[in-house]
């Protein structure tokens, strides 16, 4: 999915997440485990400020641990709450629940010292497109997806998916318009396939992610193309990989385009290794 965020989607996607906000106490907010603080998006985080908000850093098997386990420790001393999830295997969902659990004891503890019934939680989940929102609902509800069905007076048509008994997600996550504040973040969003192939192109990123390799992981270079050499400008690193790959054009020259298409599926796919961008 590729989304080209016009001012009209922006405000779209603005107005979505104002109401639907309303009616949960808690903002499931999912960042990826490589970038986390590329994919943070300051105005989002304005607009659920009031709510409780728990980071999910999803697609960890991509990411590398002791980085991921850096960035998380630095979230919570910024006061949020964080968990991380693979949410093509389920891994980390327990330890979401528990989190997602420990937000919602103060209002849980303020309705019993009121003497009411304590309601399940209801969790909204946002984030910018691809970051994993349908795979992470579908993962955690899992053959319950069947909807506990809209309550009258409350959800306005919302359908609340019941993953615990006292925990439920609204079926329809938030999509949030991603932030592109530098040059840098904007190639790491499209290195992770969050902002489309419209915004930038896919040699450029690619030669962004040759760049970063070459910095922070030249053993991929060296091990996995067989580079001879990895202090090379990155358009002969490129180069190198369609030959080794065997990537050729008709006349033997290298096939460019077709290098920065798989270069770039393998790091989204995780073959290049553990990543971390930030
Ligand atoms: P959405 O646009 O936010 O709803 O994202 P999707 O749920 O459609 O996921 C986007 C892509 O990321 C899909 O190809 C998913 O299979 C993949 N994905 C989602 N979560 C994970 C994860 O935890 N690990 C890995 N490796 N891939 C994931």
């Amino acid at each position: 999915m590729s989304i080209n965020w016009f001012p009209g989607h922006m405000v779209k996607a603005r107005r979505e997440i104002e109401e639907n906000i309303k009616l949960v106490d808690i903002v499931v907010m999912l960042l990826d485990a490589r970038a986390p603080y590329s994919c943070r998006n300051p105005e989002l985080e304005k607009l659920v400020a009031r709510k409780k908000v728990v980071l999910v850093l999803n697609k960890m098997d991509l990411a590398e641990k002791n980085a991921m386990r850096r960035h998380m420790t630095a979230l919570r001393t910024e006061g949020f709450m964080v968990a991380a999830m693979d949410s093509i295997s389920g891994k980390g969902q327990r330890e979401v629940m528990q989190v997602i659990s420990e937000s919602y004891q103060s209002f849980a503890d303020t309705m019993l010292q009121k003497g009411r019934r304590v309601r399940p939680a209801r969790v909204m989940v946002v984030g910018v497109p691809n970051i994993g929102k349908s795979t992470f609902l579908n993962s955690l509800v899992g053959k319950k997806m069947a909807a506990t069905g809209a309550k009258p007076g409350v959800t306005r048509g919302k359908q609340w998916l019941r993953v615990r008994e006292d925990i439920e997600f609204m079926d329809t996550p938030g999509l949030m318009w991603p932030k592109v504040g530098s040059e840098e973040q904007g190639y790491k969003l499209a290195m992770l396939d969050i902002v489309g192939e419209k915004a930038y192109s896919e040699y450029d990123v690619a030669r962004f992610l040759v760049t970063w390799l070459k910095d922070n992981q030249p053993s991929v270079l060296l091990d996995k193309f067989k580079l001879k050499d990895d202090n090379l400008p990155p358009e002969l690193i490129m180069e190198n990989i369609a030959r080794h790959r065997g990537y050729l054009v008709k006349g033997g020259a290298a096939d460019i385009e077709k290098t920065c298409k798989l270069l770039l599926q393998d790091f989204r796919k995780g073959k290049l290794g553990p990543a971390n961008l930030d």
